[in-house]
């Protein structure tokens, strides 16, 4: 069985254990769209054995949030065109003929060009036979947005941007007021020390405040009503106006974001805190 939503819209939770993320469908009246593919071609499998014992009408579009492997590496396993952000497909170029044995991971990882934590969970996830990793390039890329008509149900898909890639898409289902979020709130992870950037952070929160959404989906998460979800964002938005007032200061961020919280800081927003500092001491650089 499928995860619902709504009576349209369904998904698989993530999994923990080799980062699998979560995978959504929306089904329109003759044909469903797939939010992306999986971090391999067995996760995708899972994901269409699922979909193939219920009433899905057969896929016929897959839309990505971003390039990074847990979503993308389970492309092979889709005979649909896939549909990216641009940024998208340069990521997925540039990765394309990468060889995946531990020595290159391994070398990679030393380089600086891959993170630790990614390198093994794809260990773990194609733990016998790396060689059926085949990056293959998405069919069909726009630069902004762009509007997939299912029949009677339609998915916007839109460039957000935010820190942790550029290319960070969200999925928007107008009609049943769903948005698949990817992972466009995590911080930049492809860099020494992991980052906020206030100037990236805010403009994306207000870009998810707009959709008007009833239910939020986080890429590695649970969905979220949007009572919760919304209270978070402002909560986030206190935390990243308080870096912008109070700078390198990070005693004086916390004091700012406590007394505007009204409440201690949560082990997350103290580790946000860290990230935005990250974020400022890579401008002095
Ligand atoms: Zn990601």
């Amino acid at each position: 069985m499928l995860d619902k939503l709504t009576g349209n819209v369904f998904y698989m939770p993530a999994e923990e254990r080799t980062d699998r993320p979560v995978l959504g469908v929306v089904c329109g009246k003759n044909r469903s769209f797939i939010i992306d593919s999986g971090n391999s071609p067995a996760h995708a499998r899972q994901f269409i054995k699922k979909i193939s014992t219920c009433r899905v009408p057969p896929p016929r579009f897959l839309g990505l949030t971003h390039w990074h492997w847990d979503h993308t590496f389970g492309m092979s396993a889709w005979d649909i065109p896939v549909i990216a952000q641009e940024e998208t497909r340069i990521g997925l170029e540039k990765i394309k003929d990468y060889d995946w044995d531990d020595e290159a991971l391994n070398k990679r990882v030393e380089q600086g060009l891959e993170i630790e934590f990614c390198a093994e969970m794809i260990k773990k996830e194609f733990a016998w036979d790396r060689s059926q990793i085949r990056i293959e390039l998405p069919e069909m890329i726009f630069p902004d947005r762009v509007t997939v008509d299912l029949g009677g149900r339609t998915c916007r898909l839109e460039s957000v941007g935010g820190d942790h890639d550029p290319g960070s898409t969200v999925i928007f289902i107008p009609e049943d007021k769903v948005l698949f979020l990817g992972d466009c709130l995590a911080p930049d992870l492809y860099a020494p020390e992991w980052y906020y950037s206030v100037e990236r952070f805010l403009p994306l929160l207000e870009k998810l405040k707009c959709f008007g959404a009833e239910i939020f989906l986080p890429g590695h998460g649970n969905p979220l009503e949007a009572r919760v979800f919304n209270r978070e964002l402002e909560e986030w938005e206190e935390i990243a106006r308080a870096v912008e007032k109070m700078g390198e200061d990070k005693e004086g961020v916390v004091a700012v974001a406590k007394e505007k919280l009204c409440r201690e800081l949560s082990s997350e927003e103290e580790e946000m805190v860290e990230f935005f500092m990250n974020g400022l001491a890579r401008r002095e650089n």
